[in-house]
C-alpha cells in the first residue's frame, strides 16, 4: 500500500545497505497479535515465519506482556546482582532442560543475541579443554560475529572477512534426501569423517575443543539428521573427552514439538546455546546452558553488559510457563504433522515438491526445477505470492530452495487452514 509504499523508500534512502526487504511489493509493519500482523495500510497477514521463529507464544502475547509492564515499572536492568527475574528463568530453565542436564547444569548470560551465546560456548569449550579447534557442519548457520561466522559453513557469510577463529573444520551433514542415500549409509560416513577429522593430526584437528551442531539444521533447510547421527557424536564427544555442543537457537524452546530438538534423539549435549524465543515477545535475550563439570569459569570469566536484564527475563519465564500451561509441545506435533501432510499432499503428482520435512513447526519444503536440480526462484517466486495474498513465509537453504515455515506455536488448525489455502494455491501458481 502506499503508506507502506513510503516507509520502504524511507528505509532504502537513510538504512543500511545491509538490510535485506524481501519483497516485491510495499509491506510495512504496524501491530501484530498472536498469529497475524497488520501493515501500515490496514491489510493483515497471517504470520507463518514469526519473525525467524522467535515469536513461539505469539505477536504482543497479553499473558507476557502482563509480567513485562509489571517488571518494567520496577527494574529494567542490573548486572550481577541476584534479582528474582534472572533467578526465577534459571529456574525454569532448569525445569525444562533435557534429562542429562537437568539438576546438572549452570546458565550464563552475556550479550543478547544468538551469536553471543554461540561466543560463549566456544569459549567455555576452549576454557575447559585447553583445545582450540573446532568441528562444525557444512549447511550450518551459528550467527554473524567472528567465532560464529568461523563456524558457519556459508562462506558467503565470512569470505571478506578471513582471518576469522582458525582451527573450524567442517564436516557433513547426513540428510538422507539431500544426500540420495541409496545405500543408508550417509549417516555413518558423516561420523567417519568427524573421527578422521579429530584423529588425524595433519589433515585434521590439531588440537580439538568440542563439536558444534544444530540437532536440526535451520538455515540450511530445515534438515532433519538422520536416526543415529547425534547419538554417534555423543560418543565420539565423549570417547575424545571433548564438549558436545548443540545450537539450539533456532530449534529449541518448543519449536520442535519437543522443548528441545536435541530430544527427538535423546542425546544430551555438554553445551547449549539458546535466543531467539527465549526472550519471550521479541526482546533480545540468549543463553548458554551447560553441564554442571564444566563450570569452571573464575567470577567474571565470562561478561556482558546485558547479563541481567530483568524484563527480558520476566519475559521469558513467562513465556515458558504459557508454553506449559497451554500444551503447546503437543499442540506443535499435531499441527505440524497436519501442515506437512497438506504440504505432502499438494506435492502429489508434483515433481517440482521434492521433500516436505521437520519436526513439530519446524518445517521445510523443498522445491526442485525441471532436471531435479534446487530451484530457489521457485520459493522466491512462492513467497511473493503468498505475500500478496497475506501470509508471511520463509525461505533457507543454501540455493533459497526451502520454503520454510516458523508460525508461532499458538497458530490455530484453522488459521494454519487458511494460510495453507494460499500457500497450495501459491505452489500450483509458480510450479503449474
Ligand atoms: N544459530 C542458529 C541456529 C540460528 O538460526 C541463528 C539465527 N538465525 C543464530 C545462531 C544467530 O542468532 P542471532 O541472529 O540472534 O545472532
Amino acid at each position: 500500500g502506499p503508506k507502506g509504499r513510503e516507509l520502504l523508500e524511507k528505509q532504502e534512502r537513510i538504512d543500511s545497505s545491509a538490510v535485506k526487504y524481501p519483497g516485491n511489493i510495499p509491506i510495512a509493519f504496524d501491530a501484530g497479535k498472536g498469529a497475524t500482523v497488520r501493515d501500515v495500510d490496514g491489510n493483515t497477514y497471517i504470520d507463518m515465519f514469526a519473525g525467524i521463529g522467535v515469536l513461539n507464544v505469539g505477536h504482543s502475547n497479553p499473558y507476557v506482556l502482563e509480567a513485562v509492564r509489571e517488571q518494567t515499572d520496577k527494574l529494567v536492568h542490573t548486572v550481577d546482582f541476584p534479582t528474582e527475574a534472572r533467578l526465577d528463568l534459571i529456574e525454569k530453565l532448569d525445569e525444562i532442560a533435557p534429562a542429562g542436564l537437568k539438576g546438572e547444569n549452570r546458565v550464563v548470560f552475556g550479550g543478547p543475541t544468538g551469536s553471543d551465546a554461540v561466543e560463549a560456548a566456544i569459549k567455555l569449550a576452549k576454557y575447559n579443554t585447553g583445545g582450540d579447534g573446532l568441528i562444525a557442519f557444512r549447511g550450518s548457520y551459528h550467527g554473524a560475529t567472528s567465532g560464529a561466522m568461523a563456524l558457519t559453513a556459508n562462506k558467503g557469510f565470512k569470505d571478506d572477512y578471513t582471518p576469522l577463529i582458525p582451527d573450524v573444520v567442517h564436516a557433513k551433514y547426513p540428510s538422507p534426501f539431500i544426500d540420495r542415500d541409496e545405500d543408508g549409509d550417509s549417516c555413518a560416513r558423516a561420523l567417519k569423517e568427524v573421527e578422521e577429522i579429530i584423529e588425524d593430526p595433519y589433515g585434521g584437528l590439531a588440537n580439538p575443543a568440542g563439536i558444534f551442531v544444530e540437532p536440526i539444521q535451520g538455515e540450511g533447510g530445515v534438515i532433519v539428521p538422520p536416526e543415529g547421527f547425534l547419538k554417534g557424536l555423543r560418543e565420539i564427544a565423549t570417547e575424545n573427552d571433548i564438549p558436545l555442543m548443540f545450537d539450539e537457537i533456532q530449534s529449541g524452546l518448543g519449536r520442535s514439538g519437543q522443548w528441545w530438538a536435541s530430544e527427538w534423539h535423546g542425546v544430551t549435549p555438554d553445551i547449549m546455546t539458546t535466543a531467539k524465543a527465549l526472550g519471550g515477545v521479541g526482546f533480545p535475550l540468549s543463553a548458554t546452558i551447560y553441564h554442571e563439570d564444566l563450570d569452571t569459569w573464575d567470577a567474571g570469566g565470562h561478561a556482558g553488559t546485558y547479563r541481567g536484564h530483568t524484563v527480558a527475563m520476566r519475559a521469558g519465564t513467562r513465556a515458558i510457563e504459557y508454553i506449559q500451561e497451554h500444551d503447546l509441545l503437543a499442540h506443535a506435533r499435531d499441527l505440524g504433522e497436519h501442515v506437512r501432510e497438506r504440504l505432502r499432499s499438494a506435492g502429489k503428482g508434483n515433481d517440482r515438491l521434492g521433500e516436505v520435512r521437520g519436526r513439530g513447526l519446524f518445517i521445510g519444503a523443498a522445491f526442485v526445477d525441471e532436471d531435479g536440480n534446487p530451484d530457489g526462484d521457485a520459493v522466491k517466486a512462492i513467497q511473493q505470492y503468498c505475500f500478496e495474498h497475506g501470509v508471511l513465509v520463509w525461505t533457507a537453504g543454501r540455493h533459497g530452495n526451502v520454503l520454510r515455515l516458523l508460525p508461532p506455536l499458538v497458530l490455530t488448525r484453522d488459521l494454519a487452514d487458511t494460510a495453507l489455502d494460499v500457500i497450495v494455491d501459491a505452489i500450483d501458481h509458480v510450479t503449474a
